[in-house]
């Protein structure tokens, strides 16, 4: 399956060339039928491409990963996204006994003290359920952008997730950031009011800050640590 699955690969990068973002989900809709699935965090990026499936009605299944530390700004527009576009996301949850053994021993805020205690929470809260998530699917659109990081900038529109067996496909790899913020205002689609604050990538609550002027998109994540080890592990290659 995951060889077959890597040949579409420059099939794909081809439509991709020269079709809309809309077009190149109906494609992969009626390529992999049932098994296309939409990540969501309620970002700038990712309501941009909710709104390309759920006004088109694109068969994809869309979900996102509660944490049960998420902001109540991102609770609000998940909930106004439900509303707006008359849908229901699906919710994702990590598995309560890891979570109960995690926070008894090491305490409700343990990812402050160490980098292996803050990946071990990203990992229970985060990418398990991802992985959960993601299993048995063909691919996963997320809203990956190249001016993110330096690391974004070498991704291509097609990749092959290795560490989850999965096509992924990244339609706004080479938006910025004001077609971007562009976008959702000429649709007048909800967005995290947490981004009219200088949050510039919204996870967590204990985790996430808003950036200064100058500073790195990446800057308002985990920001006590060492620039090199900051991924939650969701997104593996990036
Ligand atoms: Fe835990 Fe922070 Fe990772 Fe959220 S971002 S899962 S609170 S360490």
């Amino acid at each position: 399956m995951s060889s077959a699955l890597k040949e579409q690969l420059p099939k794909l990068s081809k439509i991709a060339s020269t079709q809309s973002i809309s077009d190149v989900i109906k494609h992969l809709c009626e390529e992999f039928p049932g098994k296309v699935i939409f990540s969501t965090s309620f970002s700038y990026e990712d309501q941009a491409i909710a709104h390309e499936i759920l006004s088109n009605k694109l068969p994809v299944k869309i979900f996102t990963l509660d944490t049960g530390r998420l902001f109540p700004e991102t609770y609000s527009v998940w909930s106004r996204t439900n509303e707006f576009y008359e849908t229901n996301i699906q919710a994702y949850y990590p598995q309560h006994p890891a979570v109960e053994e995690y926070v008894t021993v090491k305490g409700p805020n343990a990812f402050y003290a160490s980098v292996e205690n803050r990946k071990e929470c990203c990992h229970i809260r985060k990418v398990e359920p991802l992985q959960r998530a993601l299993k048995g699917n063909a691919v996963w659109i997320t809203g990956l952008r190249a001016e993110h990081s330096p690391e974004r900038k070498g991704l291509e529109l097609f990749e092959w997730d290795e560490t989850n067996n999965i096509i992924k496909y990244n339609p706004l790899l080479h938006w910025n950031t004001e077609e971007t913020i562009a976008f959702i205002h000429k649709f007048n689609i909800p967005y995290n009011p947490l981004h009219d604050k200088g949050f510039v990538s919204i996870g967590c609550a204990p985790c996430t800050r808003a950036i200064r002027a100058g500073e790195d998109f990446r800057a308002g994540r985990w920001w006590w640590e060492d620039n090199s080890k900051k991924e939650c592990g969701l997104h593996a290659k990036q």
